[in-house]
């Protein structure tokens, strides 16, 4: 049985009394839930009080990043440890904003996903193709590489605290999500590809999809055998939506 994860990542949104006013609301209409596991992935300011109210509740604690070294002179980065000592569980690594905007390669995601599972924290390892990559049909050369390289020399004992997201670009905030057809097709691909190097291993990594998922189509991408939960960006800052996300799972 793998662990079904929805997780929200907020992005660069809420300030602290809209993070803490958001979990309260997702608290009331959600309640208790162990399956799914639930995940929020805050803003790195708003972590602590976000995780005193989370307190005796039933979700976890995500970080949408952290720095690929234990401490010292890294202006305005943040360590493993900051996250671990309050409460943080998950740590979102190699998002293709990162990817995109922060020129993170597969060697520095390589090198977090390596830190995060050393300190303690669960990578939530994010992998997808461009728009135009899938147009000239090269979807499973650029996540074949993309998953070597971000998992690049990591023991079978490494790789089972592993969770994978395929989050193609072309779906992220656009509104255009793939079919789960097509999002079970990559999936397939991603869990066969990890099996030749983890054998039985990569039938236990959890593989969520990402890719402007809602409340209306979360029910049909879940169905399919190799998605095991989301990773969900603006729907998870709404609390409808993120509700019926997390029922559909
Ligand atoms: C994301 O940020 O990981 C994401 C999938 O965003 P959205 O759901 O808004 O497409």
């Amino acid at each position: 049985m793998r662990l079904k994860i929805i997780a929200g990542n907020w992005k660069m949104n809420k300030t602290n009394p809209e993070a803490l006013e958001l979990v309260r609301g997702l608290i009331s209409s959600v309640g208790h839930v162990d399956n799914p596991r639930v995940v929020l992935c805050p803003p790195f300011t708003a972590l602590s009080e976000v995780a005193r109210l989370l307190k005796g509740h039933s979700y976890f604690l995500g970080a949408q990043n952290m720095y690929s070294k234990e401490s010292g002179a890294f202006t305005g980065e943040i360590a493993p440890a900051m996250l671990l000592t309050i409460g943080v569980s998950y740590v979102i690594l190699g998002h293709s904003e990162r990817r995109e905007y922060f020129s993170e390669s597969d060697g520095i995601v390589n090198e977090k996903v390596k830190l995060a599972i050393k300190t303690g924290l669960i990578p939530i390892v994010c992998i997808g193709e461009k728009l135009e990559e899938r147009e000239q049909g090269k979807t499973e050369e650029v996540v074949g590489r993309q998953l070597d390289g971000s998992l690049a020399n990591l023991s079978e004992e490494e790789f089972r605290k592993v969770v994978i997201a395929y989050e193609p670009v072309w779906a992220i905030g656009t509104g255009r999500t793939a079919t789960p057809e097509m999002a079970q097709e990559v999936h397939r691909f991603i869990r066969e590809r990890l099996e030749k190097r983890y054998s039985e291993l990569a039938r236990q990594v959890s593989i969520l999809y990402g890719g402007s998922v809602t409340g209306e189509n979360a029910h049909g991408l879940l169905s399919m055998p190799d998605i095991d939960g989301a990773l969900v960006g603006g729907a998870s800052l709404k609390i409808d939506q993120f509700t019926k996300i997390i029922k559909s799972a």
